[in-house]
């Protein structure tokens, strides 16, 4: 199990970034994942076409709380385009093989829940509900 729990992951599990509910969000959804008991709302606004910002909160375990800390440095700044291919990507690093056209930059962290399958709910669950908030489900 060390070797899930990098250090990039506890830090963010420790610190997490952009915490919080964003009151005036343009785009927000809830996920549940049941198998953990890890809960994630997302809070964004769209602005010209970006992220402009993103929060999330909730409680959940190590795993989902560093993932979706990291989900809102990945996905600030970018097109809702750009952060559903991230979120695929993502996917597919985390159950499958990373993709060789995308710089995952510290998510390359999680790359490790591959082995422990109980555990991709709890790292794909922030992005499934930043999928949702993007569809605008729960706005
Ligand atoms: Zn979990």
């Amino acid at each position: 199990m060390r070797e899930l729990y990098q250090e990039v992951i506890l830090d963010h599990n420790k610190r997490p970034r952009n915490k919080g509910v964003i009151e005036e969000a343009s785009h927000r959804a809830e996920g549940h994942n049941p198998l953990c008991g890890d809960q994630v709302a997302i809070t964004l606004v769209l602005r010209d076409g970006l992220v402009e910002q993103v929060k999330f909160d909730g409680q959940g375990c190590a795993i989902s709380t560093a993932s979706a800390s990291m989900l809102t440095e990945a996905v600030l700044g970018k097109t809702p385009e750009e952060a559903r291919a991230l979120s695929h990507a993502f996917y597919e690093l985390v159950t499958d093989h990373a993709s060789s056209e995308i710089d995952y930059g510290e998510l390359a962290a999680l790359e490790g829940v591959k082995d422990f399958p109980t555990r991709v709910k709890c790292a794909t669950l922030a992005w499934h509900t930043l999928e949702s908030a993007l569809e605008g489900k729960g706005a």
